[in-house]
């Protein structure tokens, strides 16, 4: 690398996002994405707003879709903030809002993200351990920090922590930031919002890539007291100036006014996880209570990474992460019923 700039990006060790294969005719079982394309409310709205208002700027603070978003989740517009995508939000999040010089505490087994932005922005990173069960026990968290997240549910296990707890290491933890990635909440999880007013420490992040079906879209959002946002923009407004597109704004939009498209397809995503669940679970495999888009599964006597290659050789891709512990799961998204059985017929050849 070159000695013209600093060091410091030697040391870096980014993030790493799963593989989107070129080949169209591959089952894509390995990024979480939905299986059922977004509402068709919000095709129509990008196509309407592809004109000459392209050559202006977009809002700069997104307000309509602020708007929106507050509706929708019964708080003040000043609650809210969003960003391109959940990744950016939360990289403002580790730019400002976490201490420096103590602990970042996150679940050992957690979105691969939290240490990279850790070595970015310069904050102490500092595991803890899941249980046997892969639960997260929040009493394991009321030690010094300076900052606490985690996804919930948990990501790449999908177990969900339930509110009750949450509140409980909210009560622990009132002089630190508190950050919930809620990036799969909408698939069986609960969310932390009505927990905002009550905790001015609590700040919640959501993603429209997974339940909404927008993951190309790019569009995350964040939800905490007024104070923790306006720190947000803050941060954000000294390092862009328009945090989504045109396009992005008008589509999200409309992705919240489509109720009826966002029910009707989680709940066939759900249904799809209990039936998979059983399934996998007849083929020998060990699958953890899943609240989310995915199923992370163990075989009692297949190695992973030949489960995941074999898969592979039949055109399907899954996820499987070379970590201690979990070197032996694959995380694999739920797909279509017609996707999800294409998944089994390969594995009852593979295994
Ligand atoms: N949080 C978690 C736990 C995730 O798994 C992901 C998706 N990789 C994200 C956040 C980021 O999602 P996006 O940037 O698409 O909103």
């Amino acid at each position: 690398m070159s000695r013209f700039w600093s060091p410091f990006v030697h040391e870096l060790v980014p993030y790493v996002p799963g593989e989107q294969p070129k080949l169209a005719n591959l089952v894509k079982l390995n990024t979480n994405e939905n299986p059922y394309g977004p509402s068709p409310k919000v095709i129509e709205a990008i196509r309407a707003e592809l004109d000459d208002r392209l050559r202006l700027y977009p809002a700069p603070n997104a307000d309509a879709l602020k708007q929106r978003i507050a509706e929708y989740y019964n708080v003040s517009t000043e609650q809210v903030f969003v960003g391109n995508g959940s990744d950016e939000v939360l990289a403002h999040v580790f730019h400002g809002l976490f201490q420096h010089g103590r602990p970042l505490l996150f679940p050992d087994i957690t979105y691969s993200f939290y240490p990279v932005y850790c070595g970015l922005y310069g904050i102490q990173p500092q595991p803890v351990a899941l249980g046997d069960d892969f639960s997260i026990n929040v009493d394991d968290y009321a030690r010094a920090n300076g900052g606490i997240i985690f996804p919930n549910p948990n990501a790449p296990t999908g177990v969900p922590l339930g509110l009750e707890e949450i509140e409980r290491l909210l009560q622990q933890n009132r002089d630190s930031v508190v950050v919930v990635d809620e990036a799969y909440v909408d698939f069986g999880g609960q969310t932390s919002i009505s927990l905002v007013d009550r905790y001015p420490n609590l700040l919640v992040t959501q993603t429209l890539s997974k339940s909404r079906s927008l993951a190309g879209l790019r569009v995350g959002l964040a939800v905490g007291h007024k104070d923790l946002i306006e720190a947000l923009e803050r941060i954000k407004n000294s390092f862009n100036s328009y945090p989504l597109d045109r396009l992005a704004i008008v589509g999200a939009v409309a992705a919240f006014e489509d109720q009826q498209w966002f029910d009707d397809t989680r709940r066939r995503v759900i249904d799809s996880r209990e039936q998979l669940t059983a399934q996998l679970e007849e083929m020998g495999f060990g699958v953890l209570p899943s609240a989310a888009n995915f199923v992370f599964a163990r075989h009692s006597s297949r190695d992973a990474v030949e489960l995941a290659q074999g898969l592979r050789e039949h055109g399907i891709i899954v996820r499987h992460f070379r970590l201690p512990r979990i070197e032996q799961y694959l995380r694999i998204t739920i797909g279509t019923p017609e996707q999800n059985e294409a998944l089994l017929q390969a594995l009852r050849t593979v295994i």
